[in-house]
């Protein structure tokens, strides 16, 4: 495309001259119909120090990566390093039109390949789609995978059950409903792992009925499922295929491949393991990778090289399920997460996991002196404990100690999650937090465990320094529209 100037070109306005980008000049009443074209365009008159101004004193009431430790459990919240940014404001990245000839974006093309192809490597999966918008949206398409699979071979209608673990995060479950699936728990044994004597027993009490397993690995209280293999086999030996939740990929990246434990299909989030932002920063992306037995279900277009080298969007699937969501998926989203990669590059990815295992792991050797660990094993990339004695000691729930650290700086780890644990506290510090950060939220946490022994009441009214007081959780619940008393 003609690389030219844009420039706003209205009568009344000055011209905006922007720097040269594949917009073409036009002026605006050629390109929009006249009804379209408004002239005035009421906007409040405002200085650029006023706007900035305003800005950044709502940024400064956000807690957020940039300025401390995020220490969520689950919903992995690591730094977004700034090359990043400077990756997506490319023009070639941040001004691609979904509608440009391919020829004008084989670029932009070709990332979505080589992210298809690095995700395919990484999680040991044959095909990777990119079009889902987040985890839980990746788990739908997965499911809808699975369906396909089975609708193909001719034993869609009497494989209706898929098979969830108590531990499992709701979107588990949730996605399974909403695929049309009727869910069937799996217990947790007293070593926080999938119980294989009571997946046996619902294997055998529904034989011929099984479509799938979906399980999260490293599982939703941080532990690694030793008999995964086992449990894999047992699941296909049934009939069914075998689904990762991996949320919790940042305990593996570069390490070990959910393929060769026997997974048949997973989603990763981008704005978690691969560094995109998300809380309010979005959009996410939850890319799904597939064996070769889903591969023809997938989703179109898919990013693929031609012969001659050149890139395309293929949407010539026969058997694909269609579409999850519009074009190849967020694409601003994937380009941050290949920027990422590329800064670790192939030789470093292990350190990925190598450093969130050990930072946990630290943490929770520290923490264990305080607070009761869950289940005493080795923890992958997030620690989870209870609180139980401090409520029954002192009335000091998990959720006070959670707005007490907000007081000293912190932003809360992941609490009530998952709910099999009591008063349960999940904390992920990610392979990015220096050992003398992890050192001073363990001190943090130490003080208020002494507060809750001495003055309850402190750790119960908490927290006194944040812009917003403790809300009044009942009143808050009963009157949605003035919650904020
Ligand atoms: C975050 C998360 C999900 C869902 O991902 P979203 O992108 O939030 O939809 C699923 N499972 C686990 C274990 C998670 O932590």
């Amino acid at each position: 495309m003609e690389q030219t100037i844009f420039e706003l070109s209205r009568p009344g306005r000055v011209g905006v001259r922007m720097p040269a980008c594949d917009v073409p000049t036009k002026p605006l009443e050629a390109l929009l119909p006249g009804v379209a074209l408004r002239d005035e365009l009421p906007l409040p008159e405002l200085s650029e120090p006023e706007v900035v101004r305003h800005f950044v004193r709502i940024s400064n009431l956000n807690y957020c990566v940039d300025k401390g430790l995020y220490p969520l459990g689950s919903c992995t919240m690591k730094y977004n390093p700034k090359i990043n940014d400077v990756a997506v404001n490319m023009p070639g990245f941040a001004r691609v039109h979904p509608y440009q000839p391919e020829e004008t974006a084989q670029g932009a093309i070709e990332v979505l390949y080589e992210m298809q192809s690095w995700l395919s490597t990484i999680l040991g999966m044959d095909a990777v789609s990119l079009q889902p918008a987040a985890g839980a949206h990746g788990e739908l398409l997965g499911l809808m995978l699975i369906r396909a699979y089975h609708v193909h071979r001719g034993d869609g209608e009497t494989r209706r059950l898929v098979l969830v673990p108590t531990a499992a995060h709701g979107t588990n479950p949730a996605s399974a409903a909403r695929c049309g699936y009727k869910v069937v728990d799996v217990k947790t044994n007293e070593r926080g792992l999938t119980d294989l004597e009571h997946l046996k027993e619902q294997l055998a009490k529904n034989e011929g009925h099984i479509a799938g397993f979906m399980l999260t690995n490293p599982n939703t209280v941080g532990l690694f499922e030793e008999e995964i293999l086992e449990i894999s086999r047992l699941v296909h030996e049934a009939g069914g295929l075998m689904y990762c939740d991996g949320a919790n990929m940042n305990a593996l990246v570069g390490t070990v491949r959910p393929g060769d434990m026997g997974f048949d299909v997973m989603h990763v989030n981008l704005h978690k393991t691969f560094s995109v932002p998300h809380g309010g920063g979005g959009p996410g992306s939850g890319p799904v990778g597939v064996k070769k037995i889903l591969e023809p279900f997938l989703p179109v277009p898919m990013a693929v090289k031609n012969d001659d080298g050149t890139f395309s969007l293929d949407s010539d699937r026969p058997l694909s399920i269609g579409k999850v969501g519009p074009y190849a998926g967020a694409y601003l989203a994937v380009v941050r997460s290949f920027a990422y990669l590329l800064h670790y590059g192939r030789e470093k990815l292990p350190q990925i996991s190598e450093n969130s295992v050990l930072n946990a792991s630290y943490l929770k050797a520290k923490l264990s002196k305080t607070f009761a660990v869950a289940y005493d094993r080795p923890c992958m990339h997030e620690a989870v404990f209870s609180l139980e004695r401090l409520k029954k000691d002192y009335n000091v729930k998990a959720l006070d100690v959670c707005k007490r650290i907000i007081d000293y700086g912190f932003h809360p780890p992941t609490m009530y999650f998952p709910l099999i644990v009591p008063e349960c506290l999940m904390i992920e510090p990610t392979e990015s937090e220096s050992m003398e950060t992890l050192d001073a939220f363990v001190e943090a946490l130490e003080a208020i465990a002494q507060e809750a022994a001495d003055t309850p009441a402190l750790v119960q009214g908490a927290p006194y320094t944040a812009p917003v007081k403790r809300l009044d959780e009942p009143f808050a619940a009963r009157n949605l529209d003035v919650a904020w008393k």
